[in-house]
């Protein structure tokens, strides 16, 4: 397994976002320190602001979620940022779900880095730290909390991928389950179903080492605990499907994903189908791949009443569908992963 690097500090409990204020004090040295916020717009009227330590010389941007991340918008964030204050701030905070998270961890990289987003899709591609980095996580599943990625797409070059990168990680995180309490229960259930996703995945794949298997078999048991059970919000849960989250981004810091994630991403991007809901819709199908895990999904969906959207691909045009087709056999390393170097002789 090669080197790898997980979140250096989190602090975890209910009420834990409290503790913003006291880490943010000690990144304020001097009266012209300023810190940069990226809050989910969710919270553009919630009572969470005022407990965010937000000072009047601080930016605040509210991070639109109808969209995921697009480089476009994330280079117009920082052409914001930086027009205003030559500067650097002393921290960047992400408030909310993996929309706001990984926007804040772009803009970190791409303040100290300069360029454009674009030019950091990839492996490695990120050469400096960026500013110190806080995130706050108000939705369970992604795992974009802990992993060494921020997914954003590029609208002119179709391509879905992140800054992928030790400097991508957060350098703190605020692990507050009473924060969860408010998402809205299909929501709740695709963006946690990710983590279970993304274990299963790197579970059955070729790439696997002891450590990955051993971030993913826990988290994929905490899923199961959580979904499994009568009430999949309830505050217990809400705490078990934050660590799973968290666990499920280290597993995927050392390992890869399979066939889901491939053509959720080829939906999201033709589509524009997000994330978490794309990934259940195509869990339906997965039967010839993950049998057992597919079985367990559709118990999960039962158990908890939730919709999972069918259809969605009904009357596409045959363009359509080869873009579908493209962006889907694009992503090479987890269909590796999953199928074999000859993948797409089983993918035709
Ligand atoms: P999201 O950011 O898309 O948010 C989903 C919805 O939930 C939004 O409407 C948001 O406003 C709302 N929401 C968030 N917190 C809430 C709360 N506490 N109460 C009420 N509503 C709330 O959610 P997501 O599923 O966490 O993130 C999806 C994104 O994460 C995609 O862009 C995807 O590409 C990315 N992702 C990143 C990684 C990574 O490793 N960086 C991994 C997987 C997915
Ligand atoms: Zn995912």
């Amino acid at each position: 397994m090669k080197n790898s690097k997980n979140v250096l500090y989190n602090t975890f409990g209910k009420g834990a976002v409290d503790d913003l204020k006291l880490l943010i004090t000690q990144k304020r040295l001097t009266s012209e320190d300023y810190c940069v916020f990226l809050v989910d717009e969710y919270f553009k009227n919630s009572p969470l602001l005022n407990r965010l330590s937000i000072q009047p010389r601080d930016r605040l941007i509210f991070v639109p979620t109808v969209e995921e991340p697009r480089t476009d918008q994330i280079n117009s964030f920082y052409d914001e940022l930086t027009s205003v204050s030559e500067n650097l701030p002393c921290a960047v905070v992400g408030v909310g779900g993996g929309i706001s998270l990984d926007t804040a961890k772009a803009i970190s990289n791409l303040l100290t880095n300069g360029g454009r987003a674009e030019d950091y899709q990839g492996w490695d591609l990120v050469k400096m730290p960026g500013v110190y980095k806080i995130g706050v996580p108000t939705i369970s599943g992604t795992g974009a909390e802990s992993s060494r990625t921020c997914v954003m797409t590029n609208k002119m070059s179709g391509l879905k991928l992140g800054m992928n990168s030790d400097y991508t990680i957060y350098d703190q995180l605020i692990l507050d389950p009473n924060l969860s309490e408010t998402v809205e229960r299909n929501q709740y259930f695709y963006t946690g179903m990710d983590t279970y996703i993304h274990c299963l995945e790197s579970l059955n794949g070729a790439y696997r080492n002891a450590i990955g298997d051993a971030f993913s078999e826990q988290a994929s048991k905490l899923c199961r605990d959580v979904f499994l059970s009568l009430d999949m919000k309830s505050s217990e849960n809400r705490e078990k499907l934050m660590i799973a989250s968290y666990l499920g981004g280290c597993a995927i810091a050392n390992s890869y994903v399979g066939v889901v994630h491939p053509f959720s991403a080829g939906l999201s991007v033709v589509l524009g189908i997000h994330h978490g809901v794309g990934n259940c819709i195509v869990m339906t199908a997965m039967e010839e791949f993950y049998p057992a895990e597919v079985a367990e999904f559709l118990r999960m969906v039962d158990a908890q009443q939730v919709v999972i959207p069918s259809g969605v691909c009904k009357q596409l045009s045959d363009e359509q569908y080869q873009r579908l087709y493209e962006s889907t056999i694009i992503h090479e390393k987890p269909l590796a992963n999953a199928l074999g170097v000859d993948f797409k002789k089983v993918l035709t």
